[in-house]
């Protein structure tokens, strides 16, 4: 009995912890990628095409690891709907 209660403390020590390092490293990853997008963006912008964008220089399925939505803003940081900029 006292096994089963020293396990559920560490659990319910355990798992806001859990949550919260998971949605710090999600913070992080948002902003890895909202670098990533205002540099091919600045790429896009310099390659003097008018018909180039940021996505030719980007694979497929870029975006936010949780749900928010990317603002590409040339000239100025990139912005997240969830996460704000960096
Ligand atoms: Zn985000």
């Amino acid at each position: 009995m006292v096994v089963v209660v020293i396990i559920g403390i560490l659990v319910a020590i355990a798992v806001p912890i859990y949550n919260s390092v998971q949605a710090q490293a999600q913070e992080k990853a948002c902003f890895a990628t909202l670098r990533t997008v205002d540099g091919a963006a600045q790429m896009a912008a310099a390659d003097g095409d008018a018909t180039t964008t940021h996505d030719d220089y980007l694979e497929a399925g870029w975006g936010c690891p949780t749900t928010g939505t990317i603002t590409v803003n040339l000239g100025t940081k990139s912005e997240c709907s969830v996460h704000g900029t960096y």
